[in-house]
């Protein structure tokens, strides 16, 4: 089997309320073969993989996987970061599916099939394009996630500058879910590390399930770690950060209690199984970045032992378009994942859809 060609398609869909909705553009990637079979994968740059990538794999068998990824690497690596890195994972995952295709078998099994359910939170609470951006508001938006059956729900701490403010859209929350639902809060590292101790324990009462990326880079390890000291909720993050080297660098300075890395920026399926080993050994479990890409997580996360919860945007949010990409649709029950025993991924692009948004 070969590869004959790589084609890169452009989605763009609006995002926000009606008034102010701004377009937002998504990348496909499809690798064709002469034996007719096509392979899925999202995101992605499409210039590097046209330019550096495409090249690369055209006439080569899609079978050999992990050699084609070592060679994507090298080429890259040097170059564009995580653009370069997430066009090797959109790649890996379309290799991936095509694999699955050729011998009958779903994804998340040749990966390692460890589950055939996966729980999902709900995420896109606090969004920066809702209209209400009051503490009612977003705790509004999750309660209306928890209604949807979620029994985790995580909250965007964007303007988190100012601690108060971030109390009260949890204080809020707890308020209209109670305490039983899995509270999850992202604070897109805002806050020095004082401050961000502080915060944590004002925050104990509420009972998190995880506080994600707390504090500032500059030096991240030493107060995440700190932070970890002063709260009862996991300290999570490292969506950043996509190779081997960065994750074991962060996992050995004890910054992470759950590891984050996207599945795109970690290089597909084939980095996301490394980086899942590299994490078991510090006995700490993995949960990928990507609100709109549970169709690629769940595959990751039923394979492996350490997978803890995927990222959903519920299909509620425009801000997504797993739901409406598919045909039949991808979907996600009652917070969880049900996988497939379709081969690949298990998921056929909407012709509908595709058309309609295409550039
Ligand atoms: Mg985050």
């Amino acid at each position: 089997m070969r590869i004959t060609k790589i084609e890169n398609l452009v989605i763009k869909r609006p995002v926000g309320p009606p008034e102010t909705a701004s377009n937002r553009e998504w990348s496909i990637v499809l690798i064709h073969t002469d034996q007719g079979l096509e392979g899925i994968g999202r995101g992605g740059d499409p210039r590097v993989i046209e330019r550096h990538l495409a090249p690369l794999l055209c006439g080569r068998d899609p079978r050999q996987i992990s050699q084609l990824w070592e060679q994507m690497y090298e080429a890259v690596w040097r170059g564009p970061g995580r653009a370069a890195m997430t066009s090797i994972g959109a790649l890996d995952v379309a290799l991936w599916d095509l694999y699955g295709k050729t011998c009958g078998q779903p994804v998340w099994r040749l990966l390692g099939g460890y589950r055939d359910t996966v729980p999902a939170y709900a995420d896109g609470a606090g969004y920066t394009s809702a209209p209400d951006q009051s503490p009612e508001g977003i705790a509004a938006k999750v309660k209306e996630f928890s209604d949807l059956g979620y029994d985790a729900i995580k909250i965007h701490m964007y303007r988190a500058e100012n601690p108060d403010a971030v109390v009260e859209r949890v204080r809020c929350s707890r308020e209209l879910i109670g305490m039983d639902r899995k509270l999850m809060i992202d604070v897109h590292h805002a806050w020095d590390g004082a401050e961000a101790i502080q915060t944590v324990r004002r925050l104990e009462p509420y009972r998190l399930y995880w506080i994600e990326e707390p504090v500032r880079q500059d030096d991240e390890a030493h107060y995440m770690r700190r932070v970890q000291e002063a709260t009862s909720s996991l300290v999570v993050g490292g969506e950043g950060e996509g190779t081997l080297y960065g994750v074991r660098k962060l996992l050995e300075e004890g910054a992470l209690q759950v590891v984050q890395t996207d599945i795109l920026a970690g290089g597909g399926f084939t980095g996301g199984l490394r980086l899942a080993a590299l994490a078991q050994a510090f006995h700490i479990p993995i949960a990928p970045h990507g609100a709109q890409y549970p169709d690629l997580n769940c595959h990751l996360m039923a394979a492996v032992p350490n997978g803890l919860i995927v990222s959903s945007c519920p299909p509620s949010e425009n801000e997504q378009i797993w739901s409406a990409l598919y045909a039949p649709a991808f979907q996600v029950e009652n917070g969880r994942i049900a996988m497939s025993e379709r081969p690949g991924l298990g998921l056929q692009l909407n012709p509908d859809f595709v058309e309609r948004h295409k550039v």
